[in-house]
């Protein structure tokens, strides 16, 4: 076939274009990484299209270096999302790709490279059919993830652990296994998954539901399956992903955050004998390329990762999944390009023509709009696939009770209780370290941080004062800087939470889940095996307890403030409260004991609470959604924020304001602002924001598309670090 002369390609520039090329006879299609000239350097780009002719003068028209791939690394459908979230998000193409490509490949790796594989010897397996080896567990399991396939140094370390190729060198000398290189090529699709290991029996919702979503693979449907944790929606997405590994087709996974990744892969790796790879932010850049690698052969049949795995390549896509739809983590915040990658996974799902799952006990208030609207169809699962009971909600009013150090009296009395019974107790706070605030009690002085409108957080433990925001630590003073006196904390945080509760439950082990105390691989796993085998029977933690793990013995959750989010500037406050609460609830009785959960609130008489307390999850969405329409907020019309900040809060609103006016007339868009943010200085700069709303998604992205040229040309544009937010998770 002859190629069109000349390639459109997008580069890693702020500049919201793409670059023609000549192709000059070079094997280039569309999709694929090239090398070029640009200005004086060699940049790498990816070819967005191909074209008869180009409007840069011939003479000007400089020519590509070389291809990088021999395939396109992005496909047709990728290559629409890309252009197309570029589009939405009005960000340049090229920091889209930027967002999308792993470093090393924006580098110019090779993708398609040698690897370094493993395979199983005719003497090993003979040695494994003998028994052998007899004590080694590490060699043992090594051995049985060789012993139906080849696999790459990547899979085997992904599966076996960091201390794999101590274990892999032993057997190698042995002459059991033996290393050999490989080019990744694409591995021709198998028919058939390798049949898993114990795959229950579905219950009737849970087929129902499995059985809708296969029936559209092959082409595009939306779905969400509802359920509370435990309900099975995993075994559900286990159950897609079978069926689209018979046909050929593989699934992408995504999760909202790292946290969850190991569960779900252990889940998979154990029904699936087929390759897998994983992909999120704790890898290093080689990780990250040979995962691609791994998708991008086609070698790995399921793509398991957080945000950004949205755009990896699979060679045969099959359906996506994303689970805990609702979380915000799915959305980057920060930097330039914020998409939402549960959004672009619908999307992706479209132009591929799969069905998309979008899991979650308690979907995003926008996602049950699409419900309503009928562009997205909800699956349910009411019952737990473990049978027990729903856990009962109470509310206990703080201002009726006594209170140890954040703990009401009904509280303690319902820990002691289920501690009795044998149970476990969850204490859950949105709020690490000893305690928010140190206060002299002589002259007042509250502990403050320097660059941030916020208060230090005292750490005990450390013996350090830090701040939330910026990370800024200093030691913890003995005495008030200002008057001498002596200094106290006060308000609660998980530290204080667990020392008040040994105080109380002296002798009965205690676990903390929060970012303090779980920081590297392996922390959190520890913790959860620590409470898994029993040993711990009080647990505190932070929204990191929240996710994923299961623990059947957990009888009872004690939230302790849950008034944070009642009174917000942010329309979405409420919603993530509600989330929550329900997901830690969701932690009680999930055995076969019943749960109880007991909210400890200073307005126990807020709708919010009631609403949830006595309709759940589904009246408080209800609620949710009408006060919205109320309102005119997202879903019922569109927004975009944008954000700036700057060494002083004039520059940071005059920005703004310049922006504003720059919009004055503009039709069908309103704009709120500028505003400075809630917590306006942080880490020694100033924030604020602008927000633009408009009824109609048309109209505010062709208000965008010109008034974002405009506002960038502003002289005092270059006095702020501004950036666009369509369709913003927080307000400040
Ligand atoms: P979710 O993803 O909704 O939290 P899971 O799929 O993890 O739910 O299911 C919760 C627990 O119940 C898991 O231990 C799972 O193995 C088990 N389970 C799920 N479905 C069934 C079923 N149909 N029969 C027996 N056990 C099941
Ligand atoms: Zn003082
Ligand atoms: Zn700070």
């Amino acid at each position: 076939m002859p190629r069109a002369p000349v390639v459109r390609v997008a580069l890693p520039t702020p500049l919201r274009q793409l670059f023609d090329y000549r192709v000059a006879g070079l094997d280039v299609e569309p999709g694929m990484r090239v090398r070029v000239p640009f200005g004086r350097q060699q940049r790498v780009g990816v070819v967005m299209a191909s074209a008869e002719d180009s409007e840069v003068a011939a003479e000007k028209l400089k020519a590509v270096l070389e291809p990088l791939d021999d395939r396109p690394v992005f496909d047709a459908g990728l290559l629409e999302l890309l252009q197309w979230a570029a589009g939405y998000y009005h960000h340049p193409i090229g920091e889209v790709l930027t967002a999308a490509l792993p470093k090393a490949l924006r580098l110019g790796a090779d993708l398609a490279a040698q690897e370094e594989r493993w395979r199983l010897t005719a003497a090993g397996r003979d040695a494994c059919a003998a028994g052998e080896p007899r004590r080694a567990p590490r060699q043992q399991a090594l051995l049985a993830a060789l012993q139906d396939e080849e696999r790459s140094a990547v899979a085997l370390r992904a599966q076996c652990g960091e201390a794999w190729r101590t274990a892999a060198r032993a057997l190698a000398e042995r002459g059991w296994i033996e290393a050999f290189e490989t080019t990744c090529a694409p591995a021709p699709v198998a028919a058939a998954p390798a049949a898993g290991p114990a795959a229950p029996p579905l219950n009737d919702e849970q087929r129902a539901a499995a059985e809708r979503i296969e029936s559209s693979l092959g082409q595009f449907g939306a779905f969400v399956l509802q359920g509370v944790t435990g309900s099975g929606k995993t075994e559900v997405y286990l159950r897609v992903t079978e069926a689209a590994l018979a046909r050929g087709t593989g699934a992408l996974v995504l999760v909202p955050e790292i946290g969850l990744t190991p569960q779900l892969v252990g889940r998979f790796r154990a029904r699936f004998g087929v390759p897998m790879a994983v992909l999120h932010s704790g890898l290093t850049d080689h990780e990250r390329l040979l995962a691609w690698r791994e998708a991008y052969s086609g070698r790995a049949r399921v793509v398991l990762g957080t945000r950004s795995a949205v755009f990896a390549p699979l060679a045969q896509l099959g359906v996506i999944i994303a689970d805990e739809e609702h979380d915000a983590s799915y959305k980057q915040q920060d930097g330039g390009f914020r998409y939402s990658a549960r959004d672009l996974a619908v999307m992706r799902a479209r132009g591929a023509a799969v069905p998309v799952v979008l899991g979650s006990a308690t979907p995003a208030v926008e996602t049950l709009h699409n419900v309503a609207e009928g562009r997205y169809t909800r699956l349910t699962l009411t019952r737990r696939a473990v049978q027990s009971a729903g856990p009962r909600l109470a509310l206990i009013d703080l201002r009726a009770h006594a209170h140890t150090a954040g703990l009401s009296t009904p509280a303690v009395q319902a820990i002691e209780r289920h501690l009795g019974a044998g149970g476990q107790v969850l204490v859950f706070l949105n709020r690490r370290g000893y305690a928010p605030t140190l206060l002299c009690t002589a002259c007042g002085w509250v502990a403050p941080c320097k660059d941030c409108d916020a208060r230090l957080t005292v750490h005990l433990h450390s013996r350090t004062l830090r701040c939330h925001h910026c990370g800024a630590e200093e030691p913890l003073p003995e005495r008030c800087p200002q008057c001498g006196f002596a200094v106290k904390p006060v308000g609660q945080g998980t530290e204080r939470i667990e020392e008040t509760l040994a105080q109380l439950f002296p002798g009965v082990p205690c676990v903390r889940f929060d970012r303090d105390v779980v920081r590297r691989r392996g922390d959190l796993e520890a913790a959860v095996q620590r409470i898994a085998s029993g040993e711990g029977r009080i647990l505190v933690g932070t929204q990191m307890v929240t996710k994923g793990h299961d623990f059947p013995n957990l009888t009872l959750v004690v939230v302790l403030n849950a008034d944070q989010g009642l009174f917000s500037t942010d329309f979405r406050a409420p919603e993530r409260l509600a989330q929550t609460i329900v997901q830690v609830a969701g932690r009680a009785g999930r055995g076969t004991r019943p749960g109880e959960v007991l909210i400890q609130t200073e307005f126990p008489d807020h709708p919010l609470l009631t609403g949830l307390l006595t309709e759940g999850y589904e009246g408080f969405a209800r609620t949710a959604l009408a006060e919205r329409h109320e309102a005119a907020w997202p879903p019922f019309s569109r927004l975009a924020a944008v954000r700036d900040s700057a060494r002083t809060a004039e520059a940071a609103l005059q920005f703004l304001t310049e922006a504003r006016a720059l919009a004055a007339g503009a039709r069908g868009v309103r704009l709120l602002g500028p505003v400075p943010a809630a917590m306006a200085r942080r880490a020694g700069r100033h924030h604020a924001q602008l927000l633009i709303e408009s009824a109609e998604r048309g109209a505010l992205h062709r208000f965008l598309e010109t008034w974002l040229t405009q506002i960038a040309a502003l002289p005092s544009a270059r006095r702020v670090r501004w950036a666009l937010d369509v369709d913003p998770m927080e307000l400040f």
